[in-house]
């Protein structure tokens, strides 16, 4: 098993105007289930086809292993590609689509019908191998396009790009399990395109944030939940995603209007004076009689109740500030409350790159 390493790789679709995916180095580890994350038009696809071979890069070179195949054509790169709908040999049957990628590489007769019937088990396949492909409904066809994908166990890496778009989302949970168990068995490179925070953090050991081209953080799903070193983030992960409210600095302290929220802890070093932006997640803000810091006073505006939770909507000048309280709470409208962070989980940004803490 070899990483994918990405030295500088950067692509434009207009000769150098405007910037798809803007140059970046990035190695994807030959162990790790990972899960690319980010909204329509980020540059995901642009990336996975550039490591496929499917799309050449504008700038830099593409790496597997010590080989550099950015000029290798993708049928020679040995890397299985999975699409968001289904690509099969209509005619042929489920267990001869599971079985081409193998016989084309003229594994012994013994060890595919193995390896067929393996990803068959696994996927829920085993009462349709005999099914001609185009017989089966769109959904079944893509759960064979995806076996198709992860027979091969030669492969460096397996890119599936949104590939549970067309299956229904009580299906969607088992399949996400199995491809798991599959990455197991198998220790390839799997990199998995979506535009789904459920289906990153569900899925992945590591999910990299993709925005405007850029990689803006990667981590395990708990990391980037916890502490989010971009405002894209805060905001892309979590439901509701982070507060974000607007705040100064000036000696030392963090204040919102007249009021000192808490004391400015630089990441590297003292922060120079001037505007911030508060990050809080509305998990992590309570609703207290103590005011002790960091927090800050707002006015209630509404109460969500969402069943499990509610959320208690508010704000504090013009900005919403939103908490996460046990189901039931008595909040009324109008009134002025003390909203309490907790300890070590409100940051300060600048420039939406995350600067500090209080
Ligand atoms: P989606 O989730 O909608 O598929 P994505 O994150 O995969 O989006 P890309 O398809 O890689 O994003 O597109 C990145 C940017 O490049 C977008 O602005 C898109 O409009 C542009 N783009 C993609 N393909 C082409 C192309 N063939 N020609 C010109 N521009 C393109």
């Amino acid at each position: 098993m070899a990483d994918i390493r990405l030295e500088g790789v950067g692509h434009s679709y207009d000769g150098g105007r405007t910037w798809a995916l803007r140059p970046m180095t990035w190695t994807w580890r030959s162990d790790r289930a990972y899960a690319l994350l980010g909204p329509s038009g980020c540059g995901k696809t642009t990336l996975l086809n550039i490591i496929s071979g499917l799309l050449s890069p504008t700038t830099g070179r593409v790496w597997l292993g010590d080989r550099d195949v950015t000029a290798v054509p993708t049928a020679r790169r040995n890397i299985a590609q999975v699409f968001q709908f289904p690509v099969l040999y209509e005619e042929m049957s489920v267990y001869d689509n599971l079985a081409f990628p193998l016989r084309n590489r003229k594994y012994p007769k013994a060890e595919i019908d193995q390896r067929v019937r393996r990803v068959s088990h696994l996927l829920g396949l085993d009462d349709h191998l005999r099914r001609r492909s185009r017989r089966l409904d769109p959904g079944r066809q893509q759960i064979v396009s995806l076996g198709r994908g992860l027979v091969r166990p030669e492969v460096a890496a397996v890119l599936l790009d949104e590939p549970l778009t067309v299956i229904d989302p009580a299906m969607k949970w088992t399949l996400r399990s199995k491809l798991k168990e599959i990455h197991r068995d198998t220790g390839h490179t799997l990199i998995y395109v979506t535009h789904d925070q459920t289906e990153a953090l569900t899925f992945a050991d590591e999910v990299v944030v993709l925005n405007e081209g850029e990689i803006v953080q990667a981590g395990e799903p708990t990391e980037l939940f916890l502490s989010p070193a971009h405002e894209f983030v805060g905001h892309f992960i979590g439901s509701p995603g982070m507060n974000v409210v607007p705040a100064e600095i000036a000696g030392g302290a963090v204040r919102v209007g007249a009021e000192a929220v808490g004391r400015a802890v630089g990441e590297d070093g003292d922060l120079p004076p001037g505007p911030v932006r508060i990050g809080v997640r509305p998990e992590f803000v309570r609703i207290t009689a103590a005011q002790a810091t960091p927090g800050l006073t707002a006015r209630i505006t509404g109460v969500d109740r969402m069943g499990a939770y509610d959320l208690v909507r508010a704000r504090v000048d013009d900005h919403p500030l939103v908490a996460k309280t046990g189901a039931g709470s008595r909040y009324a409208p109008g009134a002025v409350e003390f909203f309490r962070f907790d300890a070590g989980r409100a940051f300060l940004f600048r420039d939406a790159v995350r600067c500090g803490s209080i």
